[in-house]
C-alpha cells in the first residue's frame, strides 16, 4: 500500500516548537507511526514543484493524507482538480484536523465546511460506531487534555457513518470522525491534531489514522468515471 502524506509545512517556519511537538515536522511524524512493512509511505509539501501532487505520483497514491490551515489557497486549483479525479477515481482520502477548509474538501462536501471553533480545551472522544473498521482496538472513550474545540453546526454534507463524536469542556459536541464515498474514492475526516498540541502522539489518534488508511485502501484506483460510455445493444453479448 502506497501513502503520501501530504502537509501544507508553513507553521512550522513560524513557530519552532512544532519540530519539538512533531520531529520532521507535522507531515514525517505522521509518516513515522504509519510506516510498515505493508504500508510504504511518503511526504509532499507546498513547497514541492506541483504540491508534490504530480499526475505521476497520484497516480501510484492508494490513500492520501491532508493536513493543512493558514495556506489553503496557496493549493493551485489545478492540484486540487487532480486530486479531485484521484479520489473519483478511487484513492482514499483521509483530511485532519484544520483541512476542514481545505479546497479539496470544500470541493468533495459541495458546502463551507465551517464550524464553531476555540483554542486550549479537553476533548472526549466517544467512539459510537465500535464495529466499524476504522474503530479497531480503539478504546470506546479517550481524552485529549489539549486541543483545539471544533463545534457544531458542521457544515459537511451528510457523512455516510460518524464513527467518532467529540465533546469538549465548554459543552460542546463535534462529529470528529466521518466518512463519505465519491465516486470510487473513500474519505475520512477526523478532527484532532492541531499543530502545537499532541494528539498525533495518542495511541488511538495513532491507531484511528493507520485503522483509516487501511479502510481508505481501494482495490482498484485510477478508474475512470469522467466521460461515461455509451454502449450500443449490438455490442453486448447477453
Ligand atoms: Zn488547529
Amino acid at each position: 500500500m502506497k501513502v503520501l502524506v501530504w502537509n501544507e509545512n508553513e507553521h512550522e517556519k513560524q513557530e519552532p516548537i512544532i519540530e519539538e511537538i512533531y520531529p520532521g515536522r507535522l507531515h514525517g511524524y505522521i509518516a513515522n507511526f504509519l510506516r510498515s512493512d505493508d504500508v510504504e509511505v511518503s511526504t509532499a509539501t507546498l513547497d514541492d514543484p506541483e504540491c508534490g501532487l504530480t499526475e505521476e505520483v497520484l497516480a501510484e497514491t492508494d490513500v492520501l493524507i491532508w493536513w493543512g490551515h493558514i495556506a489553503h489557497k496557496n493549493v493551485p486549483d489545478e492540484v486540487v482538480e487532480r486530486v479531485h479525479k484521484h479520489v473519483l477515481g478511487g484513492m482514499g482520502l483521509i483530511v485532519l484536523h484544520s483541512g476542514h477548509f481545505s479546497k479539496i474538501f470544500k470541493k468533495l462536501m459541495g458546502t463551507t465546511c465551517s464550524l464553531k471553533w476555540r483554542d486550549h480545551t479537553r476533548e472526549r472522544v466517544w467512539t459510537i460506531m465500535p464495529n466499524h473498521p476504522i474503530a479497531e482496538g480503539v478504546d470506546e472513550t479517550f481524552v485529549l487534555e489539549d486541543e483545539e474545540m471544533y463545534g457544531e453546526p458542521f457544515d459537511i454534507a451528510k457523512p455516510d457513518e460518524v464513527i467518532f463524536l467529540s465533546w469538549f469542556n465548554g459543552g460542546e459536541v463535534f462529529r470528529s470522525g466521518c466518512t463519505w464515498t465519491r465516486g470510487h474514492g473513500k474519505i475520512f475526516y477526523f478532527q484532532p491534531g492541531h499543530e502545537t498540541n499532541t494528539a498525533f502522539q495518542n495511541a488511538n489518534v495513532q491507531r484511528i489514522i493507520k485503522n483509516a488508511v487501511k479502510w481508505a485502501c481501494p482495490v482498484r484506483k485510477n478508474i475512470e468515471i469522467i466521460c461515461p460510455k455509451f454502449m450500443p445493444l449490438e455490442n453486448v453479448e447477453g
